[in-house]
Formats: C-alpha cells, structure tokens, sequence
C-alpha cells in the first residue's frame, strides 16, 4: 500500500515548497489546498468536479 507523500493544491498542483498549504481531511484521506483556493472551494465547488470526488454534490456557502 502505497501513499502519497507529495503535497500539493488539489487546484492548481503547487507544492508546498511554493505555497502555504492547508491540510483538510476528507472521506478518511488528506487533502491540500492553497489559501489562494479555498476561496473556490467555499464558493464555487462545482469548479472542483473531476478534481475532487463528490464536489459536485457540495453546496456553496451563503452569502
Ligand atoms: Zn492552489
């Protein structure tokens, strides 16, 4: 059983040698996002379909 170590914006694919990266958990596993994203996941979580598995069914915060 392999897992990865890199860490990475689950958005734009920067590691975090380049960006602050924050650590979310998710369905049992870890997640990354940069600060520069979170924005996307808050608002606009449908941008993440195919990115993030079940992004679809996430529901924008309120504003
Ligand atoms: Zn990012």
């Amino acid at each position: 059983m392999t897992e990865a170590h890199d860490k990475y914006c689950l958005v734009c694919k920067r590691n975090d040698k380049e960006v602050p990266l924050i650590n979310m958990s998710y369905r049992g596993g870890k997640l990354w996002i940069c600060p520069q994203h979170i924005p996307v996941l808050i608002h606009d979580p449908g941008k993440l379909t195919g990115t993030l598995p079940g992004a679809e069914g996430f529901e924008p915060a309120e504003e």
